[in-house]
């Protein structure tokens, strides 16, 4: 029996627990970029709906937003953007800091990495607080881009990440739900 996208994603992603910290519900995505099936519908489905609407880059969030983002641009045959930790990138940057669910970070990216007016989406593996994306999304505005979507494959709704980043008028979305995070 074909099964649905949440069966698959689900049965594909591990769930540890008390990681990397007592308290957090760690969802692991290796277990599905390991798996063919799970790892093609998840990318087929998270650039499904702008096949053709002009999308000329993906930025990924250091790490796993790297594999998600560099296979999505395969498929919509556009350039990749990396967004990284501080002081990965080699060329001149802009940087901006930004609060994860269990800490503060700092990301930058190449500040040639997108044109004024370019189409951009931009894609991790999981929204929680938002406070990533947003930092990524402001990062992307301030250079001049057109953040046309963020894409997750997995949302943890009660932390509240998608309302952070629908009030920069930038749409989420998202595969798979888990409730109570
Ligand atoms: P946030 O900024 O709070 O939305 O956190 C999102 C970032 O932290 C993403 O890059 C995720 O990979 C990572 N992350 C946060 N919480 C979790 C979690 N419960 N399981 C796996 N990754 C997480």
């Amino acid at each position: 029996m074909d099964q649905t996208l949440r069966e698959t994603l689900e049965s594909a992603i591990r769930t540890i627990s008390d990681y990397p910290r007592p308290g957090i519900q760690f969802r692991d995505i290796t277990t599905l970029l390991g798996d063919p099936r799970a790892f093609r519908r998840a990318v087929d489905e998270l650039v499904h709906p702008y096949s053709g609407s002009g999308i000329r880059k993906i930025a990924g969030i250091e790490a796993r937003g790297f594999i998600l983002g560099g296979a999505m641009a395969h498929q919509l045959s556009c350039g990749f953007v990396p967004i990284r930790k501080k002081g990965k990138l080699p060329y001149e940057t802009v940087s901006i800091a930004y609060s994860l669910e269990y800490g503060v970070d700092e990301m930058e990216m190449h500040r040639d990495a997108v044109s004024v007016g370019e189409k951009v989406i931009l894609v991790d593996d999981l929204i929680a607080t938002g406070g990533t994306a947003e930092g990524a999304v402001k990062l992307l505005q301030q250079l001049g881009a057109d953040v046309v979507a963020t894409c997750f494959v997995i949302d943890l709704p009660d932390l509240g990440g998608r309302k952070k980043i629908e009030q920069l008028n930038v749409p989420v979305r998202t595969l798979i739900a888990y409730e109570g995070d």
